[in-house]
């Protein structure tokens, strides 16, 4: 059985789905696949969480999913602190300084999955297949086609590849990505501790990696991400509870009390990633398909929405002035707007982790100057915070906080 389609994507995970919810009540007819059902929310916290930037925000708003966010589980972080191992230097952001009630929001990534696919559903040019198994990916000078195991094929003017940092849909196109394995894994648990977060955001650059507290809504509980080398990473995991709480303790100090309670642990290979193209007739790559950055600035997924946002922006106006929205000119137009801003949080993810990680007396020394005048620096400070929000730069209309 054939089906025509306006847009496949393949992928309808996190950035999936919020380009399919872009594309909703559109004369565009989409289609948007997964192998795996979405994640489902529990009574227990998501070992998985996202720090969601403001301008993420004001996309799930503009697409109507914000609400079954809200309505499920969101933490506001209203400071965020970092500070470096052994140095002086450190860093205050609090959201008061740039006139916001928060600087930006931790929430699960079932949650925002789950908010996401039930906002698709509700659109009746969106259709959402799922589980099914992709075999086989034709691009052609007419469109894309994809066949699946179970015999269907799907044909598209476009076809979006959304499947993640190990994308077939890249593979497909021949597209190569620039990566560097960074040899280091990042641990995601939920712990409880003795005083309470405060909203408060907090990191702490260890040698071996940065280790962050996120704060979530129970105030005695925060969703932690610690980086380190691959080889330290499996040591910690390879601990028992009582031996793994010790250490993260001594990682992280006592600014919240004593580490009292801790959830199951996971370790992901952390790689920075970039492929050479995001676009090629019929076909273009959004989120972890086309970049994958270090989760030390909490940005990997919000770049995803932004592409998700500028892609069904482009596409959009291509249908209003009766263009193909497979054709080259189209896509480029997209792939102009995003790359500058991944390729720049690549490096500096990069970049930072090489700084913080580097234990030379005159790195060191340089770091903690450069925290300490960054915190008194007032204007830096803010254009940092307003920038890290999604408050500043560039941005699609759909992430804009007023719509013109
Ligand atoms: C430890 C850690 C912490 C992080 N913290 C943050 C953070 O605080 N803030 C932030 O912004 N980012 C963070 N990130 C990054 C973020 O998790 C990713 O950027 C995000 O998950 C990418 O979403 P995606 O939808 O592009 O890809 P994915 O989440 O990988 O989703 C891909 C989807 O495609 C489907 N799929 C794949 N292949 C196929 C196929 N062949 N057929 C059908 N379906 C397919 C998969 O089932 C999946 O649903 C973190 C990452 C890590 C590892």
């Amino acid at each position: 059985m054939k089906s025509s389609y306006d847009i496949v994507i393949v992928g309808g995970g996190m950035v999936g789905a919020a380009l399919a919810c872009a594309l909703g009540n559109s004369s565009l007819k989409v289609a948007v696949l997964d192998r795996a059902p979405p994640a489902v929310l529990g009574q227990d916290y998501d070992q998985r969480v996202s720090a969601i930037t403001l301008a993420s925000q004001t996309f799930f708003e503009n697409v109507g999913a914000w609400e079954g966010m809200a309505r499920r589980r969101v933490s506001p972080v209203r400071e965020m602190q970092v500070w470096s191992e052994g140095g002086s230097g450190a860093i205050h952001f609090n959201a008061a300084e740039i006139g916001e009630p928060c600087l930006a929001w931790i929430i699960e990534n079932s949650v925002i999955q789950m908010a996401l696919i039930e906002r698709l559903h509700q659109f009746t040019n969106v259709h959402y297949l799922c589980p099914v198994e992709v075999a086989d990916i034709t691009l052609a000078d007419n469109g894309a086609a994809v066949t699946l195991k179970d015999g269907r094929s799907l044909h598209a003017k476009l076809l979006v590849g959304a499947d993640g940092a190990d994308s077939a849909v890249r593979r497909a196109a021949g597209i190569d990505t620039q990566s560097l394995n960074l040899d280091q894994k990042g641990i995601v648990a939920t712990v409880t501790t003795e005083k309470p977060h405060e909203q408060i955001a907090r990191q702490r650059f260890l040698a071996t990696g940065p280790l962050a507290f996120l704060p979530l809504d129970e105030p005695h509980t925060c969703s932690i991400v610690w980086s380190a080398d691959t080889a330290r990473a499996e040591q910690l995991l390879a601990l028992d509870d009582a031996g793994f709480i010790s250490e993260l303790q001594k990682a992280f100090g006592d600014s919240l009390g004593k580490i009292q309670t801790l959830g199951p642990r996971t370790g992901f290979p952390l790689a920075l990633s970039h492929a050479k193209a995001y676009t090629a007739p019929h076909l273009a790559l959004v989120g972890d398909a086309a970049h994958t950055v270090h989760p030390l600035a909490g940005q990997g997924v919000n770049l995803g929405f932004l592409d998700a946002a500028t892609l069904a922006e482009v596409l959009l106006e291509a249908v209003a002035n009766q263009k193909d929205v497979g054709a080259r000119a189209v896509l480029r137009r997209y792939e102009r707007w995003r790359k500058g801003d991944n390729i720049a949080m690549v490096s500096i993810t990069g970049g930072f982790r090489y700084l913080f990680s580097n234990d030379l007396p005159v790195v060191s020394q340089l770091r903690n100057w450069g925290m300490s005048l960054t915190d008194a620096a007032t204007p830096m400070k803010n254009f940092i915070m307003r920038r890290a929000s999604g408050l500043e730069g560039d941005l699609p209309k759909l992430a804009k906080r007023a719509l013109h």
